[in-house]
């Protein structure tokens, strides 16, 4: 185990992000260098606070069972290669979830009961940097193949991961991408600033250079394409889809018409092309930006802080953030006792960067300017009450807004096109029904990620594209030796 003394020396202590006024005014990461670096000097001795406690429920918190406590002693003893070799055991890509995930594996880490958990992501973030840095990332290509053909539909998280494990296995594995690009949400949804593209490119050229094949441009089950449902299932011996949840709540309140009310994913992706020095849009159509104008984001979680920090680096003229929940307590609510991943108040670095934050607000009318575009919300404070929603008499006021941004989460899956196509079920909330192993209701086509869970995260989307890789696997040959970190069942540890 790492050090014994460890967490009765040594505190809780995270990396210096770079100063407010200078991160704003570029896009990087906002991490000195980058997080991995940035960790070195302190990363040792967080590693050693790790109790190495007999049941570590840190594995439980962790969708992908990371083997938390042998990473953490492998760094203390400065062992970085050992360090990344069980890292990359159980996770394909830990510099994705090492920037990203929100760490479900702290609140259910041991040493948390009483005091503050260990800095697990930040010790695997900085495995993977160092690998990377020293050379240990290599392409693993297989040495044999099976001659059987796999398609996943879908580059996201789920997508790669499951193709990146079917490739290793030995069979030939295409993946279809309808954006330019690939990387899924990591590309086009998470701005620069929580990752730099590059670490998604490095990773892509690993799997290219395994053999993955990737046909980016190109939308599975689009009208008088070459790649129908029927056609995937006839040419491929195993289709997974893998095309997340990209159908966006609504609000369709009183002038949802007005100009400048926007879907978040109307607008970041055209922000990263941006940030990269792409152009926003391949059809030469104006960027919808931020820039001089009263911003107000619609929905609190991580898309509306994305779009938060997007609207502070364009220059927006002040920016609200409308949640229709109350504020969350600051600490652990004892109803959401250890080792449960808690609703408490949280500060992303877009957060520190400015903006107000409102809670209890509801929207009940756009009001719009004699040109048809927003120009004000009109909001009321609400109460939740016996489990309804009621607005507080006397609470209504408008707010300025010359560009509304929805961040109010995903429905499901797109049904027109693959998913119609190829006839698979649905379950009770849109999302394509899989069994126990992954298998939709047609035999040989799979689903893994958003598209099947409905929306959620990074490492539940790794989780799923390791286990259902290891389905297909089986289903082609028979049996397998790939990892299966979770059932489709899996729910994370919440009350
Ligand atoms: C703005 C934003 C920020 C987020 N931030 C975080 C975060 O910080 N941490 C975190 O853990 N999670 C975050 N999430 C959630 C996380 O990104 C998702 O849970 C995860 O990306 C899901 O992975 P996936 O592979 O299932 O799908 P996706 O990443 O959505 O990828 C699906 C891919 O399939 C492609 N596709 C769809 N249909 C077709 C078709 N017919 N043919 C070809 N391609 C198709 C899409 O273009 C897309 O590239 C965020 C989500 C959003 C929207
Ligand atoms: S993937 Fe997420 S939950 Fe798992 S160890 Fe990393 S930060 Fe923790």
């Amino acid at each position: 185990m790492a050090d014994p003394k460890g967490f009765l020396k040594n505190g809780r202590e995270g990396a210096t992000r770079r100063p407010v006024d200078e991160r704003v005014g570029d896009w990087d990461e906002v991490y000195p260098d980058g997080i991995g670096r940035a960790l070195l000097p302190i990363i040792n001795t967080q590693a050693s606070r790790c109790m190495d406690c007999g049941i570590p429920f840190c594995h439980e918190g962790c969708p992908l069972g990371n083997i938390i406590p042998e990473w953490n002693d492998l760094v203390w003893r400065d062992d970085w290669e050992g360090a990344i070799e069980r890292l990359h055991a159980t996770n394909n890509f830990p510099e994705f979830t090492g920037r990203l995930c929100p760490a479900p594996c702290e609140t259910a880490c041991v040493l948390g009961i009483n005091q503050d958990p260990v800095t697990i992501k930040n010790v695997e973030v900085s495995i993977i940097d160092k690998a990377w840095e020293s050379g240990f990332v290599r392409p693993q290509p297989p040495e044999w193949l099976s001659g059987r053909t796999v398609a996943v539909i879908g580059s996201g998280p789920a997508g790669l991961a499951a193709a990146q494990q079917l490739t290793r296995a030995g069979h030939t594995v295409a993946v279809f991408e309808r954006e330019d690009r690939a990387g899924g949400l990591l590309r086009y949804g998470i701005p620069e600033f929580k990752m730099e593209k590059k670490h998604l490119d490095r990773r892509l050229d690993q799997m290219r250079r395994e053999g993955t094949v990737f046909r980016t441009g190109v939308e599975a089950g689009a009208p008088g394409g070459k790649y129908s449902g029927e056609q995937l299932k006839e040419r491929y011996d195993a289709v997974v889809l893998a095309t997340g949840s990209t159908v966006a709540r609504d609000l369709p309140v009183t002038g949802r018409e007005l100009g400048g009310i926007h879907q978040a994913m109307d607008f970041l992706p055209q922000a990263n092309r941006v940030a990269v020095g792409e152009p926003a849009n391949a059809d030469g159509s104006e960027q919808v930006v931020a820039t001089g104008k009263n911003v107000v984001i619609i929905g609190g979680g991580d898309t509306g802080a994305d779009c938060l920090g997007t609207s502070i680096r364009q220059g927006a003229a002040s920016i609200t953030q409308l949640e229709i929940m109350p504020e969350p307590p600051e600490s652990r609510p004892t109803g959401q006792p250890w080792p449960t991943y808690p609703m408490i108040f949280r500060v992303s670095s877009a957060h520190e960067e400015g903006g107000e934050r409102v809670y209890s607000a509801s929207t009940k009318e756009f009001l719009g300017d004699e040109d048809g575009n927003v120009r004000a919300l009109r909001i009321v404070e609400v109460v939740f009450e016996g489990g309804t929603l009621s607005e507080v008499e006397g609470s209504e006021r408008e707010i300025p807004a010359e560009l509304v941004l929805f961040a109010m989460g995903f429905t499901g899956p797109e049904q027109p096109g693959l998913v119609e196509q190829l006839g698979v079920d649905l379950d009770a909330r849109g999302n394509v029904a899989r069994d126990e192993g992954y298998m939709t209701s047609v035999p040989g086509v799979f689903s893994a990620g958003d598209c099947g869970r409905g929306q959620s995260l990074i490492v539940w989307a790794i989780a799923e594209g390791r286990a259902a890789a290891a389905a297909v696997d089986e289903y082609l040959t028979g049996s397998t030796i790939l990892p299966a970190p979770i059932p489709p069942s899996k729910r994370p540890l919440v009350v």
